[in-house]
This record gives structure tokens, sequence and C-alpha cells, in this order.
């Protein structure tokens, strides 16, 4: 394995787009950043961005994923446009994976045997994991000798203890299946726990966190001693809180009667994960929390009751949390919504005085991350920590690269 390792390739393939992040990893600096998108489609795009400078955007034609690797390739060598003169240059490439199931607790090198167990994952992510893999294959053929890394969404929430990622049926669902709770966006989550360590000036070992990813899809993690020990998503990324287009929690038994009444397996998966959390109940035919706020403020019944649906269940796993760790030093928000709508936060952060929690409405209006909503005397912080889950996955790829060095 070699040991100067200066640029990383970081990649994230989903079911039909692949985004893409150069860095130089000494300085963790940016050199260019885009995705692929609609690929398959016939009517791909690229969007690309070297540096801080402007975003360009252009059709394209990617049949596969490995049409749009080849695509990114030339995009970082253009003479004109790039910013690397060979693809020789890339020391190493470090890939999102979507599920590690309880095999990969950590960045794993893709060697031939790994890459053969996490193709035997395929059933925990039918739709992203057979990309994931797509991605590393492309690699191994375009990148001779370059090292892929595996980086997995489940990965930090390896720590839970059984008694809180075991779901109370009979052990043998589990054993049969691997049915428990795996959790998901775990490099977001290590990444604002190593980022709130720092920023409250503590190792990171001794730091209990809420960690609250809040975007399209969201989830919280009970962070104690910087380890995971419990985490809203389950098995899937159904569970836990109200999210854009899922329900998170539910009784099951409603799917039970919604089987009785004639709906399919299929029919229920798009109800629940397409269909319900801000844009089933808001009723304004969007899942954007700018447009729930917006119509809440303006009267609109179902936009209310969503943003307070939303806002309770949050409310109520930060106080679940909270108790779990035995008392947060902080609760670190992020994603979409945590870094930037100060509306929906408002409706969280209100509510926390029974936990120490001394709030300042004015910073939560005006200030951007990294930054305190607390007073300076609050017991318990609260921050907005901006995520940055490509910038994870490159120095977990360092890690594991350069490990032995
Ligand atoms: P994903 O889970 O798809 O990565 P994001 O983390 O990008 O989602 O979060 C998307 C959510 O963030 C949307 O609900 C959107 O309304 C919200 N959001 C993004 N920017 C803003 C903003 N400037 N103000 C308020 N909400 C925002």
């Amino acid at each position: 394995m070699p040991c100067h390792i200066d640029t990383i390739l970081v990649l994230n393939a989903g079911s039909s787009s692949l985004k893409f992040t150069l860095y130089k990893i000494q300085g963790e600096q940016r050199l260019a950043n885009g995705v692929v998108e609609r690929i398959a489609s016939g009517s791909a795009n690229m969007v690309y961005r070297r540096g801080d400078g402007p975003k360009t955007e252009k059709p394209v034609i990617a049949r596969n994923h490995s049409d749009a690797i080849q695509l990114v390739c030339e995009a970082l060598t253009n003479p004109e446009t790039g910013v690397i003169k060979t693809l020789r240059e890339i020391d190493a490439i470090g890939h999102r994976i979507l599920h590690g199931a309880e095999i990969f607790r950590e960045a794993t090198l893709m060697t031939e045997e790994t890459l053969s167990k996490v193709r035997e994952l395929v059933p925990f992510g039918p739709l992203h994991m057979p990309a994931n893999i797509g991605g590393i294959e492309a690699c191994q053929t375009i990148f001779p000798g370059v090292p892929n890394v595996g980086v997995f969404d489940t990965a930090f929430h390896q720590t839970m203890p059984d008694y809180a990622s075991h779901y109370a049926i009979p052990e043998i669902y589990y054993q049969k299946y691997g049915f428990r709770k795996y959790g998901f966006h775990g490099t977001s989550h290590h990444f604002i726990t190593d980022a709130a360590a720092e920023f409250l000036g503590k190792p990171v070992d001794e730091v209990n966190l809420v960690t609250c990813h809040l975007g399209n899809g969201s989830s919280l993690a009970a962070i104690k001693n910087g380890k995971v020990l419990d985490t809203t998503m389950g098995l899937t990324p159904l569970a836990g809180v109200v999210m854009g287009t899922r329900s998170g929690d539910i009784d099951p038994a409603v799917v039970l009667e919604l089987v009785r009444k004639g709906m399919t397996a299929d029919e229920i998966d798009n109800l629940l994960n397409k269909q319900s959390g801000l844009l089933g109940v808001g009723g304004i035919n969007s899942n954007d929390m700018r447009d729930i706020v917006e119509h809440a403020a303006a009267g609109y019944h179902g936009a209310q009751l969503a943003l307070q649906m939303w806002a309770h269940r949050i409310v109520q796993y930060i106080g679940a949390y909270y108790t779990l760790v035995g008392g947060a030093d902080a609760i670190v928000l992020t994603g979409g919504i945590g870094e930037n709508s100060w509306q929906a936060r408002d409706l969280v952060l209100s509510r926390l005085a029974c936990l120490g929690v001394d709030y300042d409405s004015e910073a939560n209006r005006t200030l951007r991350g990294p930054c305190y909503l607390t007073k300076p005397e609050s017991k318990t912080k609260v921050m907005v920590l901006p995520t940055d889950e490509e910038l994870m996955i490159a120095r977990e790829t360092y890690k594991v690269v350069t490990q032995g060095c």
C-alpha cells in the first residue's frame, strides 16, 4: 500500500446519479466536485465545479455508472477546466456504501474478498447497493492498482449494544434474516461528533451528545463517550422521526391492516417511503421544509399539522436520547433543515429549557453554523455544525490506506 497519499477521489454512486469530490488531503482542500445525474435515462446531465468557482452544467451521454466515472475522469483532467494533469495523480478512491450490516464496522479496503462480502449485502439495499458496487468495479478497471475504500453509512452505528439494536420479536428473525436496527447517516453523525468535540474543546471519547441530522431524510443519534448508543433509523431508513416523504415510526399494525385491505408490499412501501411525512400530511404537494413553513405561516392547516408533528417527534427523541446518554454536553443540528431553517429549529429549541438549554432565539435567526445557538452560560449547549459526508469519506479513506505506514 502506498504511504504517500496526496489526492483522494470520493464517489457516491446512487441508483441514477454519481456524486464526486476530489480532495488534496493535506489541508483538506476540495479541488473539484459535481454530479452526473439521470444516468441511463437518455437525458443525463453533468454538473461540475472547480474549487469554489462557478458551477457549469451540460448534457452528457451516460449509459451506466462506468460511463459516468469516465466523464468525471475527463472533467478532472481536462486541460482547460480540470484540476489534475493525469489520472495517475489520484492516490486512493473512497466510496460511500449504503449498508455494511454487521460485517463492516468501519471503513474497509475493498479487495476481492471484502467486495464479495459487500455483494452478499445487496438484499439490505436492493436499490442502492448494486450502484455502490458498480462504482467500485468500474474504478478497479479505470484505475488499476489504486486502492478503493468502502465507507459504510451504517458503520458508525455498529457500537449500539444489542439491547438497543434488537427488535423485541423472537430472536430467530434476527438470526435468520438479520432483522435489527442498523441506523443510517452514520458518516454524517460521525463527522458532527468529531466536529462537536473539537468545538467543545473535549476529547471525542469524553463527549455525550444528541446529534440531529435533519434533511429530507432525517435521523438522530445518542452519542455516549463519542460512540453511538442508539439511533432513530432501523433496519431501513424508514424508521424514526417524520421526514420529507417518509412516515418515520408508525404502529406496525397499520401495515397489517393495509395488507388486510388488499394493498401489496410494494404499494405500502411506496406509501410509507414516498407519499408520507411532510408531503403526505402537509397537503401542499411539497416535501420541502421551506414550503411547509411558508404555508403554515399563511394558515394552511395541513402544513401547520405537518410542522407540529415534525417538531413533536424530534423533541420526543431529543428528550429520550438526552436521558439515555445520562445528560448531554450538547445537542448538535445539521443537514439541510438543521443548518438552514431557523423557523423549524425554533419550534424544537424553544421546548428544551427543561434539559438545561438556555436558548438564544436571536442567534438562531441570524447566525450560520458553525455556531452556538445557546447563551454562554447554558448548561447544555446547542450548536449548528454543517455536515460534510464527502470530507469524512476522504478522511476515512486516508486512514485506511495509510494504516501501518
Ligand atoms: P437530503 O436528505 O436529500 O440530503 P438535505 O439535507 O439537502 O436533504 O435537506 C433538504 C431540506 O433542507 C429540505 O426540506 C429543504 O427545505 C431544507 N432547506 C435547504 N435549504 C434551506 C434553507 N435555506 N432554508 C430552509 N430550509 C432549507
